[in-house]
């Protein structure tokens, strides 16, 4: 039995307002056993004094792309997957340095690497994984060139990437989702509009028609599972929740009366501001073409008015990042920009208990609690007034802990 006593901390519990202080937290063998104000005797437990810093659930990133390895699609496509994934363990192993603990891959991640992570073999957060994103001819997951014109083309060969697969009619789509199913898939991804980053589809495109979004929300639901959709404008916010999709991912140009309906489906958006933010800093160096720098600024204006927007509509905010190659490394930056428009413990929820619920892990993850598993961070000074303190993790994180186990701290144990 291994047991691991935390004292004095000051607890953000996952749910609510404030840190609580004064607080004891006893995790034995991978869980929370006992969280209590009172002290707790453990026998045999290394003990860790917090000496009143503060104890959060390990944060959750809800949207991530761990093989995006490049900016670049196109660099993407000829890589065997044995170097992709030597390329993706050091993006992973950053990813659980800055405290993220669970992370929610919503095009490329597979079971594979899943598997890998939670066996040990790969030091990274708990991933959750939809294989590649599922899009239509023509669509943001179609990154064929001008002069490839064929119509009988085998999508799932290697001229296709391992982050989509390109499926169209109801048939394809049932097919594709049943066989990530049967691989044993977390969720659904779904490309239910334009994109940024691809080469031939504006923004504003509506993709798949609503058979083809309802065969995919079907096939997910039936086995427990559930469909997460890219969309960015109102029309298209409205075409995948009225298919029955359960999280919208990106959602930078939703207005309010879309806002009010997405509340009222009980569906779930997930910002990705960072993603943007970056991007329209390095995406020139990198070699993204101007078209798509211009689709970019038109989605960076509006993503943080989303914000308060899908705030004051009651919608319930995930949390994710979505950074591609070389700017993963910016990942703990959407705690800051997040903060310019919402209140610190919003966004620390929206990282820990509301993306558990995403994850269909409530109570589980995201929360210190007992019987949730033990993933924990401890921050310095108070994330709950600052919650920038979170985009600098190797400054303020002292202590990193998934299932119970510790990843890092440089505090001292007795
Ligand atoms: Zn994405």
């Amino acid at each position: 039995m291994t047991k691991i006593l935390l004292t004095n901390a000051s607890v953000f519990d996952g749910l609510g307002d404030e840190l609580q202080p004064g607080m004891n937290v006893l995790v034995v063998d991978g869980r929370i056993e006992e969280v209590s104000e009172r002290p707790i005797s453990a026998q045999g437990a290394v003990v860790f004094d917090l000496a009143g810093r503060a104890l959060l659930p390990g944060l959750i990133d809800a949207h991530a792309h761990v093989f995006a390895v490049n900016l670049v699609e196109a660099r993407n496509r000829n890589m065997p997957l044995t170097e992709m994934t030597a390329r993706a363990v050091p993006r992973i192993r950053a990813m659980l340095d800055r405290g993220f603990t669970s992370v929610r891959d919503v095009a490329g991640g597979d079971v594979g690497i899943r598997d890998a992570i939670a066996q040990g073999f790969i030091p990274g957060p708990r991933l959750f994984v939809g294989g590649p994103a599922l899009g239509q001819t023509g669509g943001h997951g179609d990154h064929r060139s001008l002069t490839d014109d064929r119509l009988d083309i085998d999508y799932n060969s290697s001229a296709f990437t391992f982050q989509c697969r390109v499926v169209d009619g109801p048939d394809e789509v049932r097919r594709a989702v049943r066989n990530e199913m049967r691989k044993g898939a977390d969720h659904i991804k779904v490309l239910a509009s334009g994109g940024v980053g691809s080469p031939a589809d504006a923004i504003e495109n509506l993709q798949f028609s609503k058979e083809e979004l309802e065969v995919a929300v079907h096939e997910a639901g039936v086995r427990g599972k559930y469909v997460c959709a890219h969309a960015y404008t109102s029309e298209a916010i409205r075409h995948a929740v009225s298919a029955g999709v359960r999280t919208v991912e990106h959602s930078n140009m939703i207005d309010a009366d879309t806002a009010a309906y997405v509340a009222s489906s009980g569906a779930y958006v997930v910002p990705t501001l960072v993603a943007y933010e970056e991007t329209a800093k390095h995406g020139e160096r990198l070699g993204l073409s101007a078209y798509v720098m211009d689709k970019l600024d038109l989605v960076n204006r509006a993503g943080i008015a989303m914000l308060g927007i899908c705030t004051d509509a009651g919608v319930k905010l995930g949390f994710g990042t979505d950074l591609m190659g070389e700017m993963e490394y910016a990942q703990a930056d959407e705690f800051a920009i997040r903060g310019r428009v919402q209140k610190p413990a919003d966004v620390l929820r929206s990282a820990t208990s509301v993306n558990a619920e995403i994850l269909q892990q409530s109570g589980r993850l995201g929360v210190i609690a007992p019987g949730a598993v033990a993933d924990l961070i401890v921050c310095d000074g108070d994330p709950l007034r600052d919650i920038a303190l979170l985009s600098e993790p190797h400054k303020n994180l002292r202590l990193i802990m998934k299932d119970g186990a510790i990843h890092k701290t440089d505090l001292s144990s007795h």
